[in-house]
């Protein structure tokens, strides 16, 4: 797993800007926290990251092959997380979770065993058989971000994926996002929420989608 190099990425809708230019590297074990009120552009920078959104400028690449378009990144094994989690409804948990790394090309056994294992880590092993519409809006958060758990991904880009949480579900779901990191993988969520990025190793705070930094990333 290589470094995430972000150069001059902008985002732009029409005549809105909602990410200036914006220079990032985030190496192997980094989680980095987003933050800002709404409408400062975090999510906007999460879909650049995730190949969900075109930039309208800049450069984006993955232990350095380039980042274009979200099939390539979901090939290169970034997980984008979006704020209403993008669960099938009328699919149970575990096809949520298993669907996706069969159509990577991970073998049917591997692939369920993952699965259980991720719905496990979130708790969720007695609701595999639910369907996401009858699950509330925290349980279906735990199952997307089971499914990013599970497919191992080189990125985890998390969209506000512990506002729905009650608070021991928020911090076993923040470990577990610090234990992903710690295998590797790199790590951004975007957050509200003081406590969830006072857990990250750095915090970027977007405002009006200009970018400063309350933490730093650690210098390596
Ligand atoms: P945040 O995630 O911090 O709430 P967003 O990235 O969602 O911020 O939004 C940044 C700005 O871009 C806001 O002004 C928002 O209204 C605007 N915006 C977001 N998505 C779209 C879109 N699909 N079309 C037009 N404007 C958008």
């Amino acid at each position: 797993m290589g470094d995430l190099v972000v150069e001059q990425l902008s985002v732009t809708y029409d005549d809105l800007v909602a990410l200036r230019p914006l220079d990032l590297r985030l190496r192997p074990g980094n989680m980095l926290a987003v933050t800002g009120p709404s409408g400062a552009g975090k999510s906007s920078l999460l879909w650049a990251l995730g190949g969900a959104v075109t930039p309208a400028g800049g450069r984006l690449s993955l232990d350095g092959t380039q980042l274009d378009g979200r099939d390539k990144a979901a090939r290169l094994g970034v997980a984008l997380i979006p704020q209403g989690n993008g669960l099938a409804g009328s699919l149970n948990a575990t096809e949520n979770i298993l669907v996706p790394l069969l159509a990577l090309g991970t073998t049917p056994g591997e692939a369920r065993r993952r699965t259980q294992t991720a719905l496990e880590l979130v708790g969720l092993q007695e609701s595999g058989r639910h369907l996401v519409d009858e699950l509330s809006g925290g349980q279906q958060q735990r199952v997307a971000l089971a499914r990013a758990f599970a497919m191992r991904a080189a990125v985890i880009l998390a969209d506000e994926s512990t506002s729905d949480l009650d608070a021991g579900n928020r911090e076993r779901m923040i470990a577990a996002l610090r234990a992903e990191a710690a295998r590797g993988a790199i790590v951004v969520l975007a957050t509200h929420d003081p406590e969830a990025a006072a857990e990250a190793d750095a915090e970027l705070a977007l405002d009006e989608g200009v970018a400063s930094w309350p933490r730093p990333l650690p210098v390596t």
